[in-house]
């Protein structure tokens, strides 16, 4: 099989936004200016607060009292001078950093929290009250931004309080645009919908979902505003509507200009050191800002992969190369909740050979899935194996609790998790999430194998650098497909591989599972509610009901004749492309409460064949009379065939798929 038996993504497939590898290298550059950005603003701004909160360590005299001649020039006694009072230029200087910045951090804090209430009461509730919030932030900012101010201070009159309330005023409304667009976002994230659509009252889900995740960009949008606030309180103090009472840079700008300081040399040291520390302030803000924006936004970095933990992995038994892939006995999984518990799984025997495709099929709660995610070590409390025994590659697991399972993920076992393309992590690019995979067995050729295995699922090159936001739904099941198999396992787990995708690209993403089936050998167990698709794609098919295996078999002899009822009742549920046309029948009634046992056969409920006896007792697995299958039914049993666990594995084990 060669690539170019691969058939292509279709249309939809093909990127739709610029291409990949400009926007990473884009990326990558934004990210290591952002880094340098960071430094340099923490370095400005730390300065300014160390100076601001050391005031009286580096000066003697006071801001506001003469220290020395009128007019002096910068001497030892006075580095930067005396004003027309005699105040010393340094001390105002110093102790200004102080003024500057409480006005410009409190107006920020302020005007953000404003901002940040009316963002997420707009957005959230919307309605009328949205409407009117919206208008006021609308005409808020279409006012002449200085004009505002000037009129507001001059009408509330000169004061700290009245500054820090005028910037206030005209500033919350930025954040509240900004981060209301924000909140529409996240108010429709299916999360959120769902918490709201089950009760969850408005203010919890503000909370515990809308807050925390706008939180990134409160804090760009503090940086900003507090950047805006400096400029304006030296603007308002330089205009004379500060508080001349008080020190800040803005009022020693306002009495060297009153002084006609610009008119002589005395700029030198009266004006140029006020407008070199607001220049330090304004630069560090928007360093600072431009680093936090780009933390807040994954998008805008490109982060080095994670380090791989590697955990050894035991020596494979001599009888590995010849072992199937998956070897089940007797799996028992139950999850254990207050004052009852659920048995999922019930006693399965199952065996996935090297190179087969295995159906795993049944509706939904026959226990599919927790048979897919103790295989791959990821079963969670409060699900547990209770008993049985698993071999993965011919490695003996014993009991297969995560701990065991855990130094064979990756490397025997891998996961195609149900909903697979939410499984790529939104901040890294697809080539290195497939190569932090890699690095489990390929260390400095992980790169190199990523792009084969990318190549290989038929995702082209130049998307390799794509983020998964970049790529279609199909593209990003290969994908994930690639980052499973990228380290050859025995044995791969596709939960629902296909869900989620149009019917083309699901019939892609499938054939490209069986090519790869042939390609590499893995043993692939799916499992599935289309029962179809997968009878026609798996060599073996098991059929599920109430967490144990009711019928087993070759595919193609389970979907032509199936022996069960609940089988015949799932395949007369879906219609037939080929053959006489058959009214579709549905099947009555629903699982049982696996969180107690019933005597007798677990479908007898819904069985229209039951007889007196299946109540007394439950069949368990046995060849059907034609000897093709196995079925748990007691009118389907071969004559003379055995009924207990023993007789299921032997039967197994004699068609080779038993253990
Ligand atoms: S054992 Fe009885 S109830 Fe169960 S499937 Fe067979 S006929 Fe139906």
């Amino acid at each position: 099989m060669t690539l170019t038996d691969v058939e292509p993504p279709s249309p939809a497939d093909a990127p739709a936004l610029r291409p990949a590898a400009a926007t990473s290298r884009a990326r990558r550059e934004a990210k290591g200016a952002g880094r340098v950005m960071g430094v340099l603003g923490a370095l400005l701004l730390g300065g300014c607060v160390l100076v601001a909160v050391f005031a009286p360590v580096f000066t003697p005299y006071s801001p506001t009292e003469p220290a020395g001649t009128p007019f002096s020039r910068p001497s030892s006694d006075h580095p930067l001078g005396t004003n027309d009072v005699g105040q010393d230029l340094l001390a105002q200087l110093l102790f200004g950093t102080r003024l500057s910045l409480v006005i410009a951090l409190s107006a920020a804090a302020i005007a953000l929290v404003v901002g940040l209430w009316v963002a997420v009461v707009a957005g959230f509730y919307r309605g009328a009250t949205e409407t009117v919030l919206m208008r006021i932030v609308d005409l808020m900012l279409g006012f002449p931004f200085l004009m505002l101010v000037i009129v507001l201070a001059a009408f509330f009159g000169r004061g700290l309080g009245t500054t820090i309330g005028v910037l206030a005023t005209v500033l919350w409304a930025r954040p509240a645009r900004v981060l209301r667009s924000q909140v529409l976002k996240l108010r429709e994230v299916d999360h959120v919908l769902a918490a709201r659509a089950m009760g969850c009252p408005g203010r919890w889900a503000i909370s515990r979902h809308i807050l925390p995740r706008i939180t990134p960009l409160a804090a760009v949008q503090f940086v900003r505003i507090a950047n805006i606030a400096v400029m304006l309180e030296a603007s308002l103090s330089f205009l004379g509507l500060g508080d001349p009472s008080r020190i800040s840079w803005g009022t020693m700008l306002y009495f060297a200009n009153a002084r006609s300081a610009f008119l002589t040399d005395a700029w030198k040291w009266w004006i140029l050191p006020p407008g070199l520390a607001l220049t330090a302030v304004i630069l560090g803000l928007a360093f600072l800002g431009y680093a936090v924006e780009e933390w807040a936004d994954p998008r805008l970095r490109r982060t080095a992969p994670r380090p791989v933990r590697r955990r050894s992995m035991p020596p494979a038994p001599p009888e590995a190369a010849s072992a199937p892939a998956l070897r089940l006995e007797g799996l028992v999984v139950e999850y254990k909740l207050p004052g009852s518990s659920v048995r999922a799984v019930d006693g399965v025997d199952l065996t996935v050979p090297r190179g087969h495709i295995v159906g795993l099929v049944g509706e939904s709660g026959c226990g599919k899935t927790s048979i897919a995610l103790t295989v791959s070590g990821v079963l969670r409390p409060p699900g547990r194996v209770e008993e049985g025994r698993m071999w993965l590659a011919g490695h003996d697991l014993g009991r297969p609790a995560r701990p065991a399972v855990a130094p064979f993920r990756g490397r025997k076992v891998a996961l195609v998790p149900q909903a697979a393309m939410n499984a790529l992590n939104p901040a890294y690019p697809v080539l290195d999430q497939v190569a932090e995979a890699a690095r489990l067995t390929r260390g400095a050729a992980a790169t190199r194998r990523a792009h084969e295995l990318l190549e290989r699922v038929g995702i082209d090159r130049s998307r390799h650098d794509a983020f998964p936001h970049e790529l279609s739904g199909g593209m990003k099941q290969r994908a994930v497909i690639a980052m499973a198999l990228v380290n050859e396992p025995a044995l791969l787990v596709a939960d629902e591989p296909a869900s989620g995708l149009d019917v083309v690209t699901r019939a892609q993403v499938l054939k490209l599972l069986v090519e790869l089936r042939d390609e590499l050998d893995v043993g692939i167990l799916m499992v599935s509610h289309d029962l179809p698709t997968v009878s026609r794609m798996a060599d073996e098919l098991a059929v599920m009901y109430a967490g144990r295996i009711v019928e087993r078999g070759p595919a193609a002899t389970v979907s032509s004749a199936p022996q069960h009822p609940y089988t015949r009742a799932l395949f007369s549920a879906f219609p037939s492309l080929y053959g006489e046309c058959r009214p579709l029948a549905g099947l009555p009634g629903e699982v049982p409460d696996l969180t107690s046992t019933t005597a007798g056969c677990r479908f007898r409920p819904r069985c229209d064949e039951a007889v007196e006896h299946c109540a007394e007792e439950e069949p368990a697995l046995a060849p059907s009379p034609e000897g093709t299958t196995e079925v748990a039914c007691l009118l389907r049993r071969a004559p003379g065939a055995a009924s207990d666990g023993d007789g299921d594995r032997d039967a197994a084990a004699a068609r080779g798929l038993g253990p």
